[in-house]
């Protein structure tokens, strides 16, 4: 009797079902774009790997999956660290809620920061970036039920909290971020946020970036513009905390 499974198959089981998973949502992306009359490039899918392990994401970036998510800095820090020591070269998007103590941890991996919702927070990122060259791209979180319990700025402030981004000279605009909001519909959730996003766009041309969409509404977000989907459970399957 065997007292652990061997750490070779194991590894090589979760290979397979990773490969498995990142191939049946990238057909889902492509069938979504299908039915959008988009084309398949114009959507990047990020691998939200909050909860689960550094080798994970290790075997993900061997795939071609190089596009990662996290929601809790230790966490991503961590992670960042162990996919930087084995020279893997992965693109870090931090997607949750951030606390102002943490921005300096985050800016030094994160590339592109989605959950900027409030001025404060605003000022504590551009105090951390190193300087104009090292400009720190960012995205706005909308909220998009006005619950700001969840993160985001409720779309009456959006205008605001643009012109203090705009402000800070480290700072690059890059879009817009959204959850749909439980119990609403995420088709006119993400309505409102492509609205949004098209007014953006005439203000700010090169703030095209609509993160929206995980694992459970990935097609609604496509239809609605969506150009990054961040998945998490359909990739890397149940966690085991909640994330
Ligand atoms: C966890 C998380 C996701 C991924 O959610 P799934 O339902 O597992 O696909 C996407 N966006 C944010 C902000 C998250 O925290």
């Amino acid at each position: 009797m065997r007292a652990h499974p061997d750490p070779q198959s194991t590894r090589s089981g979760r290979r397979d079902e990773l490969a498995a998973n990142l191939a049946a949502v990238q057909a889902r992306i492509a069938a979504a774009c299908s039915s959008a009359g988009r084309s398949a490039d114009e959507v990047t899918l990020i691998a939200v790997t909050k909860t689960f392990p550094a080798s994970d994401v290790r075997i993900l970036a061997d795939l071609g999956q190089l596009d990662v998510g996290e929601n809790r800095d230790a966490e991503a820090a961590s992670k960042a660290a162990d996919l930087a020591a084995a020279g893997i070269d992965v693109r870090w998007h931090f997607i949750g809620q951030l606390q102002r103590n943490k921005c300096r941890s985050v800016v030094g991996y994160a590339d592109l920061v989605h959950s900027v919702d409030r001025t404060r927070l605003v000022t504590a990122l551009a105090r951390v970036v190193p300087g104009p060259e090292a400009r720190q791209d960012v995205l706005i979180q909308v909220s998009l039920d006005d619950d700001e319990d969840r993160g985001g700025v409720p779309v009456g402030r959006l205008e605001e909290l643009v012109s203090s981004v705009l402000e800070q000279e480290v700072l690059r605009l890059r879009g817009l971020m959204a959850v749909a909001p439980l119990g609403v519909d995420p088709d006119r959730a993400f309505g409102t946020l492509a609205e949004r996003a098209a007014w953006l766009r005439s203000v700010v041309p090169d703030a095209g970036i609509v993160s929206a969409g995980m694992t459970a509404d990935l097609e609604q977000a496509i239809a609605h513009g969506a150009t990054h989907v961040r998945v998490g459970g359909g990739l890397l399957g149940r966690r085991a905390t909640l994330g």
